[in-house]
């Protein structure tokens, strides 16, 4: 029963635009109930969860040796930091910080916000990747007092405030969700702190959440939340993957990208992570991605458990060791 309610939300119909369902609506069978009450359901789905079995992985080889030494031509992790796996469907929980400035075109926030986590999901389901976001707590936030969007993310990294967030709620991740409509010169969709790290909870802020058909907007939360997990954008010097192939992939010949690729500033965007084995079929006839570069599906696949384990891991009974409780270094700090 609890598991159809997860199914409906996320394989159900085209989500109506912001269907007039009251925020305060009751429970119920009746359509737009898995919208709005979709986020109620985490504990149910965190019961399901836990029955995984979950074994231990290989430890990352990538630089535990030298951890400023970078990875291929990814980020160093700072640290020597082990991979997880699992069977099953892990979920991830985030916590949803929800803009409270109101303006005409940021209606229905909350909805709003589990429908960012919506698209993060579908970005999983089509690419394939074993994981599936759900919402821990969902809250409203007075950011009114940031002048640009920029300096809200920097906030989360002050004091240990999104590490301390995520405690709070026993949760994996923080993500955002901005009015932009209230910041209307900020230039950038979004920021995320790049993934993994065994202290930092991952973090990521959509400030396009609209409601327009820019494919562009309509894949910021599933773009950021790639950068969370440890993906770049196209495989650049200093844009680095957590995992070398964790890119983005852009077609020079058609002009279309992944969801991390910066190489199209059109909407020739679709909506998929990148893989050798995603092909848009004869009319484009082109692998959307490669083993040695572009390969985010599988990247992600590699990180899902490891950063669907981190409430465990820092906050819960078998907390690893007080060392990962020590101050860490900021993530580096990836914008759009
Ligand atoms: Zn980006």
């Amino acid at each position: 029963m609890k598991l159809r309610w997860l199914c409906a939300a996320l394989l159900g119909p085209a989500l109506p635009a912001l269907a007039q369902v009251p925020i305060d609506a009751p429970r119920g069978n009746y359509e737009g109930a898995d919208n709005i009450h979709w986020y109620q359901q985490t504990p149910l789905q965190r019961e399901e969860a836990v029955k995984l079995p979950i074994t231990v992985g290989r430890a990352s080889q990538c630089n535990s040796g030298n951890t400023s030494v970078v990875c291929g031509g990814g980020a160093p992790l700072r640290e020597a930091l082990p991979l997880f796996s699992a069977h099953g469907l892990p979920t991830l929980d985030i916590v949803l910080q929800v803009d409270s400035a109101k303006t005409e075109g940021f209606s229905f926030p909350w909805r709003r916000a589990t429908r960012e986590v919506r698209r993060i999901n579908d970005a999983l389901a089509r690419s394939a990747v074993p994981l599936r976001v759900i919402v821990a707590h969902i809250e409203f936030v007075d950011f009114s007092g940031f002048a640009t969007v920029s300096d809200i993310y920097d906030d989360y990294f002050i004091n240990n405030k999104s590490r301390n967030i995520a405690q709070q709620h026993n949760a994996d991740a923080v993500l955002a969700v901005i009015n932009g409509e209230a910041r209307p010169t900020e230039p950038s969709c979004g920021y995320a702190a790049l993934g993994l790290s065994s202290y930092w909870p991952a973090v990521g802020i959509t400030a396009c959440s609209d409601d327009t058909n820019d494919a562009l907007n309509q894949d910021t939360s599933a773009h950021e939340f790639g950068h969370m997990l440890g993906l770049g954008h196209d495989g650049e010097p200093g844009d680095g993957a957590f995992i070398p192939y964790g890119n983005g992939f852009f077609d020079l010949q058609t002009g279309v990208s992944t969801i991390m690729s910066q190489g199209s500033q059109s909407n020739e965007r679709v909506p998929f992570y990148s893989s050798p084995q995603l092909n848009l079929g004869s009319a484009v006839g082109t692998a959307m991605g490669n083993e040695e570069k572009a390969n985010a599906s599988k990247a992600l696949t590699e990180v899902a458990v490891t950063a669907a384990l981190f409430a465990e891991l820092n906050f819960g009974p078998q907390a690893l060791n007080n060392a990962r409780r020590r101050v860490a270094a900021p993530p580096p700090k990836v914008i759009d």
